[in-house]
Formats: C-alpha cells, sequence, structure tokens
C-alpha cells in the first residue's frame, strides 16, 4: 500500500503524492517564541517530524520548512513587561524553542523568521490591495475582505454565507462564531515595536507571515501544510484565502492536523495552566526518551490524554527496546539461519510500513515492533535465535529507530543539560531527588559493562557501526572508553 493520510480538505484519507516526482515541500506552523512550549506544543511538532521521517524512509526528498512567530500581541506585552527589546526578548526562547526540540529528537527544519521578510509581507499586502481583495482602513491598518473570496470556509466546513460584510478583527485568534474581515497588516501603537514599509508603519499579522514565507520557501503550490488542530480556524482558513486570492492556484495540496494533547479531559493549554514544559517533566526526572514515545504512542489524528502513568509505560518499552537491541548484539549464537526469525524480521518491517502508510498509525507500528521481541525473546530461551538471524532482526529495529528514534542512549546527556539550565535559571529547588540521582549515578556498572560487551561483540561480528554506536552512548553518559590492541577498557571520568 502507498501512503495515505487524512486531508482535512478533502475531510478525506488520500492517497499521498507530491506534486513533482520524488521531492515532498511542506511547511509547519512553528511556535510563536513568547514562553516555553508545553508537550501540547511538542506532541504537534514531534508528529509532524516523524511524518518527515517516515516520509525519508520511504524514499522521498523532504523539504521542511517551518516558520519561527518573533512578532505578535503577547511578545510585544512580554518584552515590555520584562524591559527588553522584542528581538532579546524572541531571541532567548527560539534558543529554548531549539533547545527543546533537540532534546525530544526532532530533526531541525529550514527555520524562517517573520521579522526577516517584513518587506515581502507588505509588498504581497500591496498586491492584495491591487487585486481589491484588501483595504486600508483609516489608522493605517490593512484588512483582508473575506466577502471577496467566495471559497471562505472550505477548510474548517463553515458557511459564512450570511456574515457581516465589514465588521472587522484585529487580534490573530478568534473563534469560528466571529468570522470576520481580518487584520493583515497592523499600524503602530504607542509603545509596539513597528517597521517602516511601502505601504506604511506597522506590522504584519500573523496569518500574513505564513502565507508569504511559506510561498517564498515552497512555491505557491506545495505539498502539505501542517500544525495542531486548533489552527484550522482561523489560521489556515486567512492562509488560504490571502494566498489563494493573490495567485489564483491551490495553495497547499494536503492539510495535516494533529489532535490535542489533553490532560484530564481538557486541552492542555497556557491559558488553562494545565500544562508541563518538556523541561518540567525532565525536572522530575523522567527521561525525554519515554517523552518522545509517549507523544507518538497514539497515533496523531486521536486525542491523547496525559498522565504520569502513561508516561512511566512508556519509559518500560523503550527500556525493554534498548535491552533487546543489546541482547541481540552482545550474546553468542550458534551459527546459521532459522527461516521463522528471518520470515519474522521481514513481516515486522512490512508490517510497520503499513500502519505508518495507513495515515501513520504509530500505535500498530508499536504494536508490531513489540510482536517481534516477544516471539524473540521466546525463541531465545529455546536457542530458536542463530548468528544470521541477528542482522535481520536489527534491521526491523534500525528502520523502527529511523522513525521513532528513541533507541540510542543520551538522556543521561540530555537530563544533565536540563540540570545545568536549572542551575542557572535558579531553579535548583524545582530538581527532584530523581533527576539528580539519574544524572550523578549515569550508568550502572553493570550497564556499562553490558554495552561493552555489546561492542566487543560487534567488533567481533565487524559491524562496527554497531561497536560506534555503543560507544557514544558511554562517552554520552561520561564514560571514557578505549579501545587497545589489548581489548576494550573504560572509566568514568
Ligand atoms: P503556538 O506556539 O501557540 O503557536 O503553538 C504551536 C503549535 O502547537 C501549533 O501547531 C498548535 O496548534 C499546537 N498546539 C497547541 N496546543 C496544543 C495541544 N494541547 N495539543 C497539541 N498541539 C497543540
Ligand atoms: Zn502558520
Amino acid at each position: 500500500m502507498a501512503l495515505h493520510l487524512y486531508n482535512t480538505m478533502s475531510s478525506r484519507i488520500e492517497e499521498f503524492r507530491p506534486l513533482r516526482d520524488n521531492e515532498v515541500r511542506m511547511y509547519a506552523c512553528g511556535p510563536t517564541v513568547y514562553d516555553y512550549g508545553h508537550i501540547g506544543n511538542f506532541r504537534t511538532f514531534v508528529a509532524v517530524d516523524l511524518f518527515r521521517r517516515f516520509l525519508r524512509q520511504s524514499g522521498y526528498q523532504v523539504r521542511h520548512v517551518m516558520n519561527i512567530t518573533d512578532v505578535d500581541d503577547r511578545i510585544i506585552r512580554n518584552a515590555a513587561r520584562d524591559g527588553v527589546t522584542v528581538q532579546q526578548y524572541t531571541a532567548k526562547y527560539e534558543k529554548v524553542f531549539l533547545e527543546d526540540a533537540a532534546l525530544i529528537g526532532i530533526e531541525q527544519p529550514t527555520l524562517v523568521r517573520a521579522t526577516e521578510h517584513i518587506p515581502e509581507m507588505a509588498d504581497f499586502v500591496a498586491r492584495l490591495v491591487e487585486k481589491g481583495v484588501a483595504y486600508r482602513t483609516e489608522d493605517g491598518s490593512y484588512y483582508f475582505r473575506i466577502a471577496e473570496f467566495p471559497a471562505y470556509g472550505k477548510l474548517s466546513k463553515k458557511d459564512f454565507s450570511g456574515m457581516l460584510d465589514g465588521a472587522r478583527v484585529d487580534v490573530d485568534n478568534y473563534d469560528k462564531d466571529s468570522a470576520r474581515d481580518f487584520a493583515l497588516w497592523k499600524s503602530p501603537k504607542p509603545g509596539e515595536t513597528w517597521w517602516d514599509t511601502a505601504i506604511g508603519p506597522g506590522r504584519p499579522g500573523w496569518h500574513l507571515e505564513c502565507s508569504v514565507m511559506s510561498m517564498e520557501e515552497l512555491g505557491e503550490s506545495f505539498d502539505l501544510h501542517a500544525g495542531g488542530e486548533d489552527l484550522i480556524f482561523p489560521h489556515h482558513e486567512n492562509e488560504i484565502a490571502q494566498s489563494e486570492s493573490l495567485t489564483g492556484k491551490p495553495f497547499a495540496h494536503f492539510w495535516f492536523h494533529a489532535r490535542f494533547l489533553l490532560v484530564e479531559g481538557e486541552k492542555m493549554s497556557k491559558s488553562l495552566g494545565n500544562f508541563f514544559t518538556l523541561r518540567d517533566l525532565v525536572l522530575k526526572g523522567h527521561k525525554p526518551s519515554s517523552i518522545r514515545y509517549l507523544l507518538t504512542s497514539v497515533p496523531y489524528r486521536n486525542q491523547l490524554n496525559f498522565t504520569f502513568d502513561g508516561l512511566k509505560q512508556a519509559a518500560v518499552s523503550v527500556e525493554r527496546l534498548r535491552n533487546f537491541r543489546l541482547r541481540l548484539s552482545a550474546s553468542n549464537f550458534t551459527a546459521g539461519a532459522s527461516a521463522q526469525m528471518q520470515s519474522l524480521a521481514s513481516e515486522t518491517i512490512e508490517k510497520m510500513r503499513a500502519a505508518l502508510d495507513d495515515d501513520l498509525n504509530t500505535a500498530l507500528a508499536q504494536a508490531a515492533i513489540f510482536e517481534m521481541v516477544r516471539q524473540t525473546n521466546a525463541a531465545f530461551d529455546t536457542g530458536g535465535v542463530k548468528k544470521d538471524d541477528v542482522g535481520p532482526l536489527l534491521a526491523a529495529l534500525a528502520k523502527f529507530d529511523e522513525v521513532f528514534a528513541v533507541l540510542d542512549d543520551n538522556d543521561v546527556l540530555k537530563m544533565k543539560q536540563v540540570l545545568d539550565w536549572a542551575g542557572a535559571e535558579g531553579r535548583e529547588k524545582d530538581v527532584s531527588r530523581e533527576l539528580r540521582e539519574a544524572v550523578e549515578s549515569g550508568l550502572s556498572d553493570a550497564d556499562i559493562e553490558k554495552k561493552i560487551a555489546g561492542m566487543r561483540a560487534a567488533r567481533g561480528a565487524r559491524d562496527f557501526q554497531a561497536s560506534d554506536r555503543l560507544r557514544a552512548e558511554l562517552i554520552a553518559a561520561g564514560i571514557t572508553v578505549e579501545i587497545t590492541k589489548d581489548g576494550i577498557r573504560w572509566r568514568r571520568k
């Protein structure tokens, strides 16, 4: 089966094919850098990261662009509160976002910043005015006239035919019942940051930003546009109206929306105050790999209810997979191959692919790898796994990890970074005993010996990649490893 994805535009699952050959051009709405992101935000970012990784595994070249919203109402308000410039303020939170994204194993997309595209945005507004779909108000702001775009509502499936022509809204986010002409460009208010441009002084609205930068990077029509489900209206609806009015062409072909992460049945959000940041969870002693695994354990189109029990379960799952990989790399097997193990490995790869091809059913893909672990562990005990089975079984694990990215053990290193950050920010009181112990003890001697045995076995089998991987894990945990002609030695730094 080829890749099938749900398209919010058609409300159906469709076969996903890029517009141009083998290249997928996708744009994901990124963070507004006004504060630490919460794990709800990261559910969406991780879902897009997993999709990108799966596209690559499926043989596509991926151009993945993400914006950084570095000017908006909240940023301006918070920068003024802290007595710093907007640039100083956003630089801090952009860095925080990128560190968090790395913490949770997100591969970095091409980043585009709103404040670096102001002249292009002004030009876009001027062209909309020329087309007669945008207008200037007395104070020098510009609005998009939604009555000029008859397809308005096609993404959110809302009938706006009875709406009030000319009623306006200048906040960036508003609900469906108040569909209005929306602000493209906001004239300066006292104390606000503004730019002097060809259409006058002011700053761009949020929706305009994404239309301009996505088309600049990816062309007028591109393959896929992604974000969390709250972006369907008004953000993406407005992006479509602006972009298609200007070009007369379909904007994005697929619309990909991740459903919310909930806490006790409610959307996790800053405004409700029911949120955890990634660092909050690491401060409590949870591993980044457990958080990533948990966020991918429910398919992106189902809501995910966050619980600490779920997080503990995720940690157990990752540990089982890591131990299994180590056991495969480090054990001695009798020569030969078992037809049963060989077909188990290849069937697992097929099952994982079929699950992900089916609108990214991550839960089924995880179930497939665990079934392989279960059957192989049972065969271990009866001598049913042979030397030549190890390669194919490891290959299935590697396929899994190309997409899920949780097997390499670099948690201690990442947890240490969070511990250091807590020290630098004066947040020692939030550091749990569990985090301190995890960082201080790092790996136990027995853990280290297991990895060293794995290295010896891998080198014996001339699998230098596997050996290097284990060595990197040891180094990440602060262990010095020396490979000498007499064998492998280790010591704690
Ligand atoms: P923001 O920084 O507020 O613009 O949000 C960044 C991304 O996180 C957007 O794609 C949102 O749709 C998404 N998002 C916000 N809250 C949640 C949540 N509780 N669950 C999943 N995604 C969310
Ligand atoms: Zn956007």
